[in-house]
This record gives structure tokens, C-alpha cells and sequence, in this order.
């Protein structure tokens, strides 16, 4: 994710410097004064904000197209996140230079201050409205970037007020495309920004149509609704011809109330073919709270996928292969698993490690357990952390066979994730491939 966003922003600011270098070829000598640099950095600043923002919102339309590139949505979904983050604190910088023209005025003067681009009255006006909706924009970015930090804020309530996030691009990108140096619609940089208002543009009215995942939806209903332990609920859901099927591992957004919107799950169960699919939900918040008890067999539902790359991996016989699940991280392995028992022979070499707070009280121990007795080549370890057993770098290198370089998948609480990629590194183990599916999007 950093390396993509880094190269992004320099993309765009190589763009930047292109006009800069063709831009002083031609100007006179001495117009190197604060005015000038306040010039440059308003740009600049504002490009880098204006194209992340672009990219945030090309984003927010759950490209299917790009899973693959980036690794899944849970992935495209961060980086939505931290380039969305990243231009709102670029629009803070962008903001604070225009508003240093009182100080620079104040220290040198109005000296070597750099003229107005001239283009008729029309023009003079809409920079004017421009620059205000700018910075109210700005305003209700930088309370949205609170919000959005603040994780105690109510999920739900910054759900709905993220929903003004394409108004306010659509505001942005007028701001941007008035106010952008007229020099720029000859240069590169202008070609860059006008594809980036085009892309975004049309990223924010699919969004405001509710057009985003439409061509992925399906309805159904519920057929079972269980509770196999306190605070996890089971529902199995039979969907229409629009639903397409999916591959082991992969989740979708399910709608079982439309006040409420949707919420992503794993589908828990393989593909058989019968557009029948099931969760395994965690009370992990206040709608997943008590969930058995707002469902019932026969209403109906709507899901949205799938999505995601978290997949049986194939063809990686050569590598030493590492399961990891924590909590309700299992679902996608129970997905697996399920997808294995009609081609046991598929089944690579696995060490697979379930980490449980009470074995005895969890509600899929048995459950693995029966599908990995049929899977000899699969070796499940269950951790108890109730019996002190606890899953460390050490263990996976202590039980690591000889030779052979690991391949880890994990699904579970970023805190063990975190522990193991850090334990790993100290460890001299950095060659190992961790693959994450991130069950946060916020
Ligand atoms: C790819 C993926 C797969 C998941 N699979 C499972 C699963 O198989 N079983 C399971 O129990 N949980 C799963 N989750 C987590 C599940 O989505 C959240 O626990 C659930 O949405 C919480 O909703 P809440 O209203 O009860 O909690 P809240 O308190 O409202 O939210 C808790 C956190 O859940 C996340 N969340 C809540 N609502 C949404 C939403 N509509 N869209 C995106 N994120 C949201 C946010 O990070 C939020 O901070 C998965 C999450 C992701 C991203």
C-alpha cells in the first residue's frame, strides 16, 4: 500500500515539476521570492490533495477489476482509507499556504507578488465561487478526517455522513478544475488533472445513483438461523439467478435490514453449485449484537459480492504452507476446508493453527475437526489461550519443517497479526510470505 501511494504521489508531482521546469525556462531571473515558493506550494499541495481524493473515490466504487492488482477489496479498502487521509491532510497544508499571503505580505510586501491569470469576467467569477466552496470543503473535510480517526464515533452515524463524501468531491473537483494555473490544460499536468476530475466525477455520481456494486447484487432469503454459542450467529440464505457463485475465501455485503445497510461476511461454506450460502457472524459491535434474535427463516436478504482474493491458494506445493485463524477469522478456512472434501487430493501440506479462547465452549472446533479428518495432509493445532497456549513466531519456526520457505495466511485480530510479523522479523524469518485478509475497513 505505501509503495502504491508513493509512487502515486510522485507520478503527480513529477507532472507538477514538468510544467514547473518548462514554466521557469522562460521566466525572467530573480523570481525566486516567497511569493513564487507560496505559488508552487499552493499547487502542488492542492494537486496532491485534489488526485488522492480522486483516487479515493475511484475506490469507493468497489472496482472488481482491480482486486487482483491490489490483492482484494479488503486491500483496495485501505488504501481508499490512507489516500483519502492522506489528501485531507494535503487540503489542510493547501489551506494553511493561501492563507500565509497576510504574513508574506506583512514580512516583504506585495513585491514580486505573481500576477492573476487574466481570462474575462466568466472566469474571474467562477474562481471566486470556487475558492469559497473550496474552503468550505475544506471545513467539512477536516471534521470528516476527525470522525473518520476517532474510532469510538458510532460506525453507523460516520457511515451515513461519509455518504456527503462524493458532494464534496464533485465541489472539490469545480474548485480544482477553475482554479488549476490555465498554463496547465497544455501540459502534462493537465491531462493528469482532467482525467483524475474525469474518473472521480464519474466515481461520485455512480455513488450518489446508488450504482456502486450494482452489477453484483442478488436477493434471496433466510432460510436457517442458528446459534451454535452465546454472541455467534449462523445464517444460511438461499439467493437468486443473479447471484453468480463464488470461490472459497472470498466474503460479501449482506443487507438483512435496509435501515441498517449493509455489512461484509465471509461466506462460510463452499460452492456447491445451489446458490446457497452461510455465515458465521461475530457480535463484534451493536447491530452483530444479539443478531439471532433480529433474524428469521423466510425474510429476505440481499447480498452484494463476491469480493476479495483471500483464496485456497493453488499450485504453492513448493512452499511450506501456514494456516493461522483467530476468533472468527476461521470463517474463510471453514470455506476452504468445505471446498477440499470433494478433492482431498488437492489438499496441500498444511500446518493449521486455530487460536480459541475456551476450546472446550468454541463453537467450531468440532466442526474443523471433522473436515480436517477427512484432509490427512492438513494438521490442525488448536490453541487454547484459556490453557496459556498462546501462538508466537517461535512456535510456527519450532514446528516449521526443514527446508522449505512458509507461506503464511491468517485471518484474525490485527494484534496477532502484528505479534507475528514482528516476531518473524526478529526472528530472520523476513522471506516468509504473510498473506491478510483485514476484516476492518474503517
Ligand atoms: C472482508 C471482511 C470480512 C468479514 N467477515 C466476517 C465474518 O465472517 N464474521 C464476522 O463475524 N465478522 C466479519 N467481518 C467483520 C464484520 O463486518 C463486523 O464485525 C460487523 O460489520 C460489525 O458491525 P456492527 O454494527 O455490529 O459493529 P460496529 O460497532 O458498528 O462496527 C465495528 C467495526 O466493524 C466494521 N464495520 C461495521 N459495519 C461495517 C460495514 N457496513 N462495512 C464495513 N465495515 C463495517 C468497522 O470496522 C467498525 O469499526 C468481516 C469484515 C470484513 C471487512
Amino acid at each position: 500500500m505505501k509503495r502504491f501511494l508513493t509512487a502515486f504521489i510522485a507520478l503527480v508531482t513529477l507532472a507538477w515539476g514538468w510544467d514547473l521546469l518548462s514554466a521557469t525556462a522562460g521566466a525572467p531571473a530573480g523570481t525566486g521570492t516567497a511569493w513564487v515558493v507560496r505559488q508552487h506550494a499552493l499547487t502542488l499541495t492542492g494537486l496532491w490533495s485534489f488526485s488522492l481524493m480522486s483516487l479515493a473515490m475511484v475506490l469507493a466504487t468497489r472496482p472488481a477489476w482491480l482486486e487482483r492488482p491490489f490483492g482484494g477489496m479488503d486491500r483496495i479498502y485501505r488504501v481508499h482509507k490512507w489516500a483519502g487521509i492522506l489528501a485531507i491532510a494535503f487540503a489542510g497544508l493547501h489551506w494553511l499556504v493561501e492563507m500565509s499571503d497576510d504574513l508574506i505580505k506583512a514580512v516583504i510586501g506585495r513585491e514580486g507578488r505573481l500576477p492573476k491569470d487574466h481570462g474575462g469576467s466568466f472566469l474571474e467569477a467562477m474562481r471566486d465561487v470556487a475558492e469559497e466552496l473550496g474552503e468550505f470543503a475544506i471545513y467539512v473535510l477536516l471534521a470528516m478526517l476527525v470522525l473518520t480517526l476517532w474510532k469510538r464515533f458510532p460506525f453507523r452515524i460516520w457511515r451515513y455522513l461519509h455518504k456527503v463524501m462524493p458532494l464534496l468531491y464533485l465541489t472539490l473537483a469545480f474548485h480544482a478544475a477553475f482554479l488549476a494555473p490555465l498554463d496547465y490544460w497544455g501540459q502534462p499536468v493537465g491531462a493528469l488533472l482532467a482525467l483524475l476530475i474525469a474518473a472521480g466525477s464519474v466515481a461520485s455520481v455512480q455513488a450518489l445513483a446508488g450504482g456502486i456494486g450494482r452489477s453484483r447484487r442478488a436477493a434471496g432469503v433466510v432460510e436457517a438461523v442458528r446459534e451454535p454459542a452465546p454472541g455467534v450467529t449462523e445464517v444460511t440464505c438461499r439467493l437468486d439467478e443473479a447471484w453468480r457463485g463464488h470461490r472459497a475465501g472470498q466474503f460479501a455485503f449482506v443487507t438483512f435490514d435496509r435501515l441498517e445497510g449493509a455489512h461484509p461476511f465471509t461466506i462460510a461454506s463452499a460452492d456447491r453449485g445451489d446458490r446457497r450460502i452461510s455465515f458465521q457472524i461475530k457480535a463484534l459491535g451493536d447491530y452483530t449484537q444479539g443478531l439471532a434474535n433480529k433474524l428469521r427463516a423466510g425474510q429476505p436478504v440481499r447480498v452484494e459480492g463476491p469480493y476479495g482474493c483471500f483464496e485456497l491458494p493453488a499450485g504453492t506445493r513448493r512452499r511450506e504452507q501456514v494456516w493461522i485463524a483467530g476468533g472468527i477469522g476461521v470463517t474463510p478456512f471453514l470455506a476452504w476446508l468445505e471446498a477440499l472434501q470433494a478433492a482431498p487430493e488437492k489438499a496441500p501440506e498444511v500446518d493449521f493453527y486455530y487460536s480459541v479462547r475456551r476450546r472446550e465452549s468454541d463453537p467450531f472446533v468440532a466442526r474443523l475437526e471433522a473436515l480436517c479428518a477427512a484432509l490427512p495432509s492438513v494438521r490442525l493445532h488448536v490453541l487454547s489461550s484459556e490453557r496459556n497456549e498462546r501462538l508466537s513466531a517461535e512456535t510456527l519456526r519450532e514446528r516449521g519443517r526443514h527446508g522449505r520457505r512458509a507461506e503464511i495466511w491468517f485471518c484474525g485480530p490485527q494484534g496477532l497479526a502484528d505479534k507475528l510479523r514482528d516476531g518473524l522479523r526478529r526472528l530472520g524469518m523476513g522471506g516468509v510470505r504473510f498473506h491478510q485478509e483485514a476484516f476492518e475497513m474503517r
